[in-house]
């Protein structure tokens, strides 16, 4: 029996249902079937059969009956199961992060970081559970009282993408869980092993405490199942985070029925490097942001603008760490870089730089597809530095692979002008210890993305703060801070007190 194996067994995902005939899970669904392989060797880890409409039905009636018992309970009560989750994931912590590294191809510090994020928002929904605060407000009215309350949705559907597997499902699931709410998550197609984990983490959770399995509901299935979500009115929320053109489709459906939605999608994040920057940070600030989760993150470093005076030390500096990088089996924490999610990925990261260099573009290093033993998944790239210009089709528009542009400027106003000149909004950052250029980064005039740091790289967010970005990016808020508000209904309440009725605006009505 492989490691992989006896992991699978201690997460209990041969316990969940019977072993399919090939594959080392099933799933209920009469839908497609569907194998799911590792991009770390090739392996097969699952075999799925997608849901069907009917499956479909039945996980939705489940959700809504988990609901109608759950909106009952207290909030901090509420809390108190999501503090058992926490305590689970605790417990976990080390196969689940493994499973995520293996199944999606983080490294394993990224993995076990990610199970760390879920554990961190639980920690914060069990507080929250006892801060759903609503205002009051004085009436102009005599004897009377107006207050604001917040209630739960209902169903909140939550579709995820391949990159944050479960992170991203807890942001949304354990804050939607202390506010009321059932949920129903469709993961990615490309990472269904590690969801059906979590589900059987909280089936334990869920059943020690006679709660329904509707509370937390997984479906599995490609697209077509997250198409039947974004239309179902039954389905008062869409948290949906992927691709700009999925938040485009999936915005436009829950739109056409005056759903809400929560769109958290593309990024093409820049860091501006004035000749005020510490370059030793900005190098590993950069690196990371860069190369992290081989450039699979929403927040990775796209984009490098480089004040002119110092652009060519910095690019002798970023190509000298990169020839210094180790690409491989992201499990061996030696490697830096592990490989891209599948070989369309590989596909679009080569289809990328042939496209820069058409548009007149030039690449320092990288352009590489591995092949070896090591790589026999055939889904290892190196990363890769370019020289480009910000209006470059290319440079406009994502590509999920670790890919980074170096632009140079004059001005910190130009620098500005060429951060905000792309269609995204989510991530940016300025290294600079030159207090001006900071706060006219951070003001008004500055940065026009959701996340705007200063002597931090792009990625690695806290869960403190709310999440999401502008433009197409989707708008969308997620985790800390309160973005909250988003998963529940806001009621307006006045209350007469009086023995008369008195209107508003002084308007007078007798008879
Ligand atoms: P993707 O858009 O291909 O898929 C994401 C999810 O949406 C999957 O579950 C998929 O099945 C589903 N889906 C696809 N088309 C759909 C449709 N028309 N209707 C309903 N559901 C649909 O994205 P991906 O390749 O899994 O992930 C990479 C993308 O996600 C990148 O663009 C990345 O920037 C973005 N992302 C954004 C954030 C954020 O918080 N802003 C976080 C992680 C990833």
């Amino acid at each position: 029996m492989t490691d992989i194996q006896s992991l699978l067994q201690r997460l209990g995902l041969d316990r969940v249902l019977p072993a399919a005939s090939t594959g080392l899970i099933a799933y209920p669904g009469q839908g497609a079937l569907h194998q799911d392989h590792s991009p770390v060797d090739g392996a097969l880890i699952a075999e799925f059969h997608y849901a069907d409409a009917a499956l479909y039905e039945r996980s939705l009636a489940a959700c809504q009956e988990a609901f109608l018992a759950w909106r009952q309970w207290p909030a901090p009560k509420r809390g108190e199961v999501v503090r058992q989750i926490g305590e689970a994931l605790r417990a976990a912590k080390q196969d689940l992060g493994t499973l995520v590294s293996y199944e999606m191809g983080k490294s394993l510090q990224e993995g076990l970081g990610e199970v760390q994020e879920m554990i961190d928002i639980c920690d914060f929904a069990v507080g929250l559970s006892r801060q759903l605060y609503g205002l009051t407000m004085h009436s102009e009215r005599p004897e009377h009282r107006m207050y604001e309350q917040w209630h739960p949705l209902g169903v909140v559907g939550i579709i995820s993408a391949f990159n944050f597997p479960v992170a991203v499902w807890s942001w949304n699931a354990m804050i939607a869980a202390v506010c009321g709410n059932a949920c129903l998550w469709k993961p990615s197609e490309k990472t269904p092993a590690t969801a059906m984990a979590i589900q059987h983490i909280l089936k334990e959770v869920l059943q020690r405490n006679a709660l329904p399995e509707g509370l937390f509901a997984v479906i599995q299935g490609s697209r077509e199942v997250g198409e039947w979500m974004a239309q179902d009115e039954r389905l008062p929320l869409i948290s949906a985070t992927g691709s700009t053109r999925m938040g485009k489709a999936v915005g436009q459906a829950v739109g056409a029925r005056l759903g809400k939605s929560i769109l958290e999608l593309g990024g093409n994040n820049a860091i501006i490097v004035t000749p005020h920057a510490n370059l030793d940070m900005l190098l590993r600030g950069a690196v990371f942001g860069a190369v992290g989760t081989a450039g699979q993150r929403c927040t990775s470093t796209r984009r490098l603008i480089v004040h002119e005076s110092l652009y060519e030390e910095v690019k002798a500096k970023m190509v000298k760490a990169y020839a210094q990088l180790r690409i491989g089996n992201p499990l061996d924490e030696a490697n830096h870089v592990g490989p891209l999610i599948d070989q369309d990925a590989v596909t679009a990261y080569t289809q990328a730089l042939q496209n820069l260099q058409k548009e007149g573009g030039r690449i320092l290093c990288g352009n590489r597809v591995l092949e070896g033993p090591e790589y026999s998944s055939r889904c290892y790239v190196e990363p890769s530095i370019c020289e480009a210009e910000n209006h470059f089709q290319i440079v406009q528009s994502e590509t999920f692979a670790p890919i980074l542009y170096l632009l140079k400027y004059k001005s910190l106003d130009e620098a500005i002008a060429l951060q905000n000149g792309v269609k995204q909004g989510l991530s940016s950052a300025i290294f600079t210890s030159d207090m001006r250029e900071a706060e006219r980064f951070l003001s008004a005039q500055g940065s026009d993305c959701g996340i705007a740091n200063v002597n931090i790289g792009t990625s690695g967010a806290e869960i403190g703060g709310a999440f999401g970005g502008e433009k197409e990016t989707g708008g969308g808020r997620e985790s800390g801070s309160d973005s909250w508000k988003a998963y529940m209904r806001r009621q307006t309440n006045t209350l007469n007190f009086g023995s008369s009725l008195p209107l508003a605006q002084g308007i007078s009505f007798d008879f």
